[in-house]
């Protein structure tokens, strides 16, 4: 199998997310629509404006699509919504603008696996910058008693790795609230 085929593969809808944009969506006509939901939530663009781009160039018109839950009513531009319903992440089963959760995730195990791998990234930034402000600490005790210079190298080492500290410590956080996500899913 080529790369190019497992791509694909991994960006079409799932069989729940194909089911529930068969069963639970409409085409409402652009001029039907309220000037506020004339433009996609996601992308910002209006449906009128990517028609006229597409035509121009040959290419599917865009056109929104209405979802047709009890809970959710939202209306978005037809190509963010399959990309938004094909992606393997926690979020891509579930309104952007409401939350309404659309159909259940049939790829938990993809997720689970790109969230196993994005731990062991985090856990591994954990341990490099921990041995790095090791050695900048000792870069502070030594620069103490001498010239300036090297308490300017060690102060500038410092607020580098600090900047670092907080990339990871966001990093961190961002995976965890994927994880609980995904664990609220299964
Ligand atoms: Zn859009
Ligand atoms: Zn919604």
């Amino acid at each position: 199998m080529t790369s190019a085929s497992n791509t694909n593969t991994s960006h079409r809808p799932s069989r729940n997310a194909t089911a529930f944009l068969r069963l639970h969506t409409t085409y409402p006509p652009i001029s039907s629509l309220s000037p506020e939901d004339q433009t996609c939530p996601i992308c910002h663009f209006s449906y009128e404006i990517c028609n006229k781009a597409a035509e121009r160039i040959g290419a599917l018109p865009e056109h929104p699509i209405q979802i047709t839950l009890p809970t959710c009513n939202h209306i978005f531009g037809h190509v963010c919504l399959s990309v938004l319903c094909s992606m393997s992440v926690p979020w891509g089963n579930r309104c952007p603008v409401c939350r309404t959760k659309w159909f259940r995730p049939q790829r938990s195990t993809v997720i689970r696996a790109a969230l196993e791998r994005r731990r062991k990234e985090v856990e591994d930034m954990e341990e490099n910058l921990g041995v790095l402000e090791e050695s900048i600490g000792s870069m502070e005790l030594l620069g103490a008693g001498r010239a300036g210079d090297d308490r300017g190298l060690a102060r500038a080492a410092r607020e580098q790795v600090e900047g670092m500290r907080a990339y990871v410590e966001e990093a961190r956080v961002v995976l965890e609230l994927a994880t609980r996500d995904q664990e609220d899913e299964e």
